[in-house]
C-alpha cells in the first residue's frame, strides 16, 4: 500500500531507469519525500537474481532513513545468526583437532547485524509499496536527449519505440548501464565492466541437510571458508530453513562472453575446482543441486566512472550503474541504499527551496546542486568499495601479502569491514545539506 502523498505544486518529475535494489528503493524513498517519480523497467517484472543478500548495519541504517518500511520489510525477511560473529576459517586446509576447520579469526558484527535474506523475498516486498502507475516494465531504455534545464523535459527513448520525460533521469540501470553509456559516452572505457577473473557458483541447500553434514553452529552463522584460489561463504536465509552458499573460484582465462553474466553448470564442475578443500566445505558443495549457475564477476575497478552526472547535469547514476563492485565486502546493495538516501536528502532540499522561490534560473541551480552535492559526497567513499572489494576476494584466497598470516588478514578484513559497517548516515545527511548550501551560495 502506498502511503505517500505527492506534493499538490509537485516541482520536480523523476524517472528512475532500472527496477533493481537501487530503483525500487529510491522509488520508495524519494516518494516518501513527497517528490513525483516513476520507475522504467526493461523486464516483464520484477527479478531478482541469485539467491541471498546480507545487508550490513550501515545499510539497516539508510534503509530506516530512507522510509522505515523498507527497514520493516527487510527485518520481517531477514533470518538471525546464532551468533553475533562473522567467522572466517581455514576450508582448504584439514584441521588437527578433528572438526575439519580451523578457525582463523572472526569479526564482531553487532546485535542481529549483517542478517541475510533471500533476494527475491526482499524484492517483492518493496516492490509491493511502489503503486502500480508509478512503474512501467517492457521499458528497455535505448537513448537520452537532454536539453538545457530552461529547455524542456529530459527525453527518455525506449527499444518498443515509446519515449517518456522528465525533470531529473537516475539512471539505476545496473552493471551495464545505458546511462552511464550516455553520461560517459558509448566510448569511454567505464561503459566496459571489466572481468574480476573471479567466478561464483551459488545455490541454497535445504537447512536439515546442512545440520545433518556440518552441524548447527556452522549452518546457523555467518562464515566464510578461505582457501587458495577459492573461498565459500555461507549464511542461513529464509528464516534458517536454507543455507546461501557462494563458491567462489579464481579463473586466469577470460570469460566467455560480452553479454552473458551467468551460464549453466554442473556440481561436477565445482567439484573440479574444489577437489583438494576441506571435509566441511566439501560437505557443502555436495549438498547443492545438480544443476547451477556460475556467475562472473565483474565490476568497474580497472574502468572507473569519472563522474556519477551528466554534464548538463540532469542525468546521475545510482548504485551498480554508478559503482559496480565485486561482492566480497557484501555491501554493493548496502552503499546503494546509502546513495539513494543522500539524492532523497538532496532533492527534498531542491525541491523546498524552489517552492518558496520561482525564478527559473534558482529553481536550476537548485537541482543542478542537488546533484551535484550528491556526486561530490558519494564519490569517494563508492570508489573505495570497488577497490576494497577485490582486495577482499584476493585476501580470502591467500593472493595478497597478507599471504595466509591470519593476524595480518583479520586485521585488514576487519578494518575494511567496519569502514563499511560503521559509516555515519547522520553526518552523510548533514554533509550533502551542507555541500548543497556552498554550492548555491
Ligand atoms: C554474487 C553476488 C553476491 C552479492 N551479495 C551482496 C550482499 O550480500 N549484500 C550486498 O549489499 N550486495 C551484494 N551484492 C551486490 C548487489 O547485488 C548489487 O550491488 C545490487 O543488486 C545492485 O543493485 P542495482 O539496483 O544497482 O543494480 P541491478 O540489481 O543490476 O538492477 C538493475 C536493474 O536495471 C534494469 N535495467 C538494466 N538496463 C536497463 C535499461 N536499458 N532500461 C531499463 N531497465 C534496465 C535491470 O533489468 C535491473 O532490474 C552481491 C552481488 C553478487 C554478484
Amino acid at each position: 500500500m502506498d502511503q505517500c502523498e505527492e506534493r499538490p505544486d509537485t516541482v520536480l518529475e523523476i524517472a528512475i531507469i532500472g527496477g533493481g535494489i537501487a530503483g525500487i528503493t529510491a522509488a520508495l524513498g524519494i516518494r516518501s519525500k513527497s517528490i513525483s517519480c516513476k520507475v522504467y523497467e526493461r523486464a516483464t517484472e520484477f527479478r531478482e537474481i541469485g539467491a541471498g543478500i546480507g545487508l550490513s548495519p550501515n545499510a539497516e541504517r539508510a534503509m530506516l532513513l530512507l522510509d522505515q518500511r523498507i527497514h520493516a520489510a527487510f527485518k520481517r525477511l531477514a533470518t538471525p545468526n546464532t551468533e553475533d560473529w562473522f567467522q572466517y576459517v581455514d576450508g582448504f586446509n584439514k584441521s588437527p583437532d578433528g572438526d575439519g576447520e580451523e578457525p582463523l579469526f572472526k569479526i564482531y558484527l553487532g546485535e542481529r547485524g549483517f542478517e541475510g535474506c533471500r533476494r527475491t523475498d526482499f524484492l517483492d516486498a518493496l516492490a509491493k509499496m511502489v503503486p502500480d502507475d508509478r512503474i512501467e516494465f517492457n521499458k528497455d531504455l535505448v537513448k537520452i536527449i537532454e536539453p538545457d534545464w530552461n529547455n524542456g523535459k529530459v527525453e527518455l527513448c525506449f527499444a518498443d519505440g515509446s519515449t517518456s520525460k522528465a525533470d531529473v533521469v537516475l539512471g539505476c540501470d545496473g552493471l551495464r548501464s545505458r546511462a552511464r553509456e550516455y553520461i560517459l559516452g558509448v566510448d569511454h572505457p567505464a561503459t566496459r565492466p571489466s572481468y574480476t577473473h573471479k567466478f561464483a557458483f551459488r545455490g541454497v541447500i535445504p537447512m536439515e541437510k546442512a545440520i545433518q553434514a556440518i552441524g548447527e553452529t556452522k549452518s546457523l552463522t555467518r562464515y566464510m571458508h578461505l582457501g587458495a584460489g577459492c573461498h565459500v561463504l555461507t549464511y542461513p536465509v529464509a528464516m534458517c530453513t536454507m543455507l546461501n552458499v557462494v563458491a567462489f573460484v579464481t579463473d586466469a582465462g577470460d570469460w566467455p562472453s560480452h553479454e552473458k553474466l551467468t551460464f549453466p553448470a554442473t556440481k561436477r564442475e565445482v567439484f573440479e575446482y574444489f577437489t583438494n578443500f576441506g571435509p566441511v566445505v566439501t560437505a557443502i558443495l555436495n549438498l547443492l543441486d545438480d544443476k547451477l549457475d556460475k556467475w562472473g564477476i565483474f565490476d568497474l575497478h580497472e574502468n572507473p566512472a569519472p563522474a556519477y552526472i551528466s554534464k548538463r547535469g540532469r542525468v546521475c547514476l545510482v548504485g551498480d550503474a554508478a559503482h559496480a563492485a565485486a561482492p566480497h565486502h557484501g555491501a554493493g546493495a548496502g552503499l546503494a541504499f546509502e546513495d539513494v538516501l543522500a539524492l532523497a536528502v538532496a532533492l527534498e532540499e531542491a525541491v523546498g527551496m524552489t517552492s518558496r522561490k520561482h525564478d527559473p534560473i534558482e529553481r536550476e541551480e537548485a537541482f543542478c546542486a542537488a546533484l551535484s552535492s550528491y556526486e561530490a559526497v558519494r564519490y569517494e567513499r563508492t570508489q573505495w568499495l570497488v577497490e576494497s572489494s577485490r582486495f577482499m576476494g584476493e585476501l580470502f584466497e591467500w593472493q595478497t601479502e597478507c599471504n595466509m598470516d591470519p593476524i595480518k588478514c583479520h586485521s585488514e578484513a576487519e578494518r575494511r569491514s567496519h569502514l563499511i559497517w560503521d559509516y555515519d548516515i547522520d553526518y552523510m545527511i548533514k554533509e550533502v545539506q551542507e555541500v548543497m548550501k556552498l554550492k548555491l551560495m
